[in-house]
Formats: C-alpha cells, sequence, structure tokens
C-alpha cells in the first residue's frame, strides 16, 4: 500500500507488518504518520504532557 506521511509528505509502501496498514484498510481516509513523524511526535507529546508513549498510542488511533 502506498500512503504520504500526514507530516513530512513523503512517500512511503506499507505493508502488514506497519501498524497501521490494518487502520488504513479500514478507513482509507485516515492519515498515515511515518515513524521518525511518530517517534518525535511522540517525544513532543511526552515532554509538553509528561503522558508515556503507551497513553500517546490510544490517543493515535483517532488520527
Ligand atoms: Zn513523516
Amino acid at each position: 500500500m502506498d500512503v504520504t506521511c500526514f507530516f513530512c509528505k513523503k512517500d512511503f509502501s506499507i505493508n502488514l507488518s506497519d501498524p497501521q496498514y490494518t487502520k488504513l484498510q479500514r478507513n482509507p481516509e485516515s492519515s498515515y504518520v511515518c515513524k521518525p513523524c511518530n517517534d518525535s511526535m511522540q517525544r513532543d507529546a511526552q515532554t509538553s504532557t509528561g503522558l508515556h508513549p503507551h497513553q500517546i498510542d490510544a490517543y493515535n488511533k483517532y488520527l
């Protein structure tokens, strides 16, 4: 599946090994966030909110 990252606008080709693949397959309208952006976003969120990454995972489902 070819996808474009919501943040950096780079193109990625993902398959079932990507955790977001199933989400995108079920809902093609949802946005893909590549791993580097996801990591930096989680770091930012963690430093600004004090949340742990596993709490942010729940939030990512709605992206
Ligand atoms: Zn990205």
